[in-house]
């Protein structure tokens, strides 16, 4: 049996996890596995609650859990709250390091039938697939910063710091995620100028000897901003450092079309945290209008990188790619031709066909 905490937090996250917990429930009823859904509470309704965006009782289940399923947090209602309190601030950063989360997965899939969504040609991103890996805990965002007075002004440090060991454990991941798919890693850095970055890719390049079957290359973060636009079908899994990989893993997600599609696994040596990359939508909260794949397909990541199930993974992902395939859409992705569907009739025609097991 799978323990399986489950936060569905503000806006349209209960909508979409509830989506993804029926698929979940369909795989594990289609290849024979026990998933045991456990519900805990985080962000806005949590603060309304407890009076904590993060309450102990949440963390307390996600820590005796297998892994976590989150689906957004935050709104308007409390966003004049002291940052502390704020359901970003307070819920999600702290529920990462708590759960000590070092690498993030994004993965950015651009699905056939969707490939005219993209704002590129659909021939430069038809097919694409590919990982961006980003380490989530370290470099300038955690660094000492402070702000002083000068004649004329203020002056501000930030500090990037970095060990090896940090470098070694995400690059890990990295490899060790290559070697399941076209076994193709591209390192980003800016190691022409930064001190850091030449750590960074020592660092690859010595990991690199123990994968003699994964081909490494290195990548100035600057031209990998601009061949991710170009031809972005060249790159398989991206490992890079946690500022570039803010920015990349935006940058390549836009290349899919559309923010409704797109799942995100961070990973550390424990328990797992899987959510869609989407907030809380509390323009569409309420009305059936939300797209519920990208928490879905978070639910996929939970049984390939927390669990190992490969096979029921990628049953749910050909069960998107084929509802897709037959018509099925949301508003945020309807095209004229097309059948709209609600939240909850696009989680039963990926549910009935997981289980079904009709896939194209
Ligand atoms: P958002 O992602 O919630 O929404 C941006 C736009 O995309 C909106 O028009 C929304 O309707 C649409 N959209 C998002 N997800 C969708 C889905 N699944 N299906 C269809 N349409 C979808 O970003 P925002 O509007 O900048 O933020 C809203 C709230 O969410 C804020 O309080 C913000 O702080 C919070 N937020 C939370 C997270 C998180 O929980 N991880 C991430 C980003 C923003």
């Amino acid at each position: 049996m799978y323990r399986i905490a489950v936060l569905p937090g503000d806006g349209i996250g209960p909508e979409v996890t509830a989506q993804a917990t029926r698929v979940l429930a369909a795989a594990g009823r289609r290849f024979g596995y026990e998933f045991c859904f456990q519900e805990g509470l985080i962000g806005g309704i949590a603060y309304d609650a407890t009076g904590q965006p993060l309450p102990q009782a949440t963390l307390d289940l996600c820590r005796s859990s297998d892994a976590v399923l989150l689906g957004a947090v935050g709104g308007p209602k409390w966003d004049n709250l002291p940052v502390h309190l704020r359901p970003e601030a307070g819920a999600l950063l702290p529920l990462r390091k708590a759960l000590n989360v070092y690498a993030n997965l994004r993965p950015a899939m651009v699905f056939p039938a969707l490939a005219q969504a993209s704002t590129l040609k659909p021939e430069v991103v038809e097919g694409l697939d590919i990982v961006v890996v980003r380490e989530l805990t370290g470099g300038l965002y955690f660094g000492e910063k402070r702000r002083e007075e000068i004649p004329g002004g203020q002056r501000v440090v930030e500090t990037l710091v970095y060990t090896t060991q940090e470098i070694q454990r995400v690059a890990r991941r990295a490899f060790e995620l290559a070697r399941k798919r076209k076994k193709k890693l591209t390192s980003v850095d800016k190691a022409n100028v930064l001190e850091s970055s030449r750590l960074w890719r020592e660092v690859v390049t010595d990991m690199a000897r123990e994968y003699p079957d994964v081909e490494v290359n290195h990548m100035l973060v600057d031209n990998c901003a601009m061949q991710l636009v170009r031809n972005p079908k060249q790159f398989d899994v991206l490992l890079t450092e946690n500022l570039f990989g803010d920015i990349l893993s935006d940058e390549a997600a836009q290349l899919t079309g559309s923010l409704g599609m797109l799942p995100s696994a961070s990973l550390g040596d424990g328990v797992g945290l899987y959510e869609p990359v989407h907030g809380s939508a509390p323009d569409i909260a309420g009305r059936q209008l939300a797209n519920p794949i990208a928490a879905v397909l978070s639910g996929a990541l939970m049984l390939r990188h927390s669990f190992g199930l490969e096979e029921a993974a990628a049953a749910i992902e050909r069960a998107v790619a084929t509802v897709l395939e037959q018509g099925y859409r949301t508003a945020d992705i309807m095209e004229p031709g097309k059948h709209q569907v609600t939240t909850t009739e696009m989680g039963r025609l990926i549910a009935e066909l997981v289980e079904r097991g009709e896939l194209v």
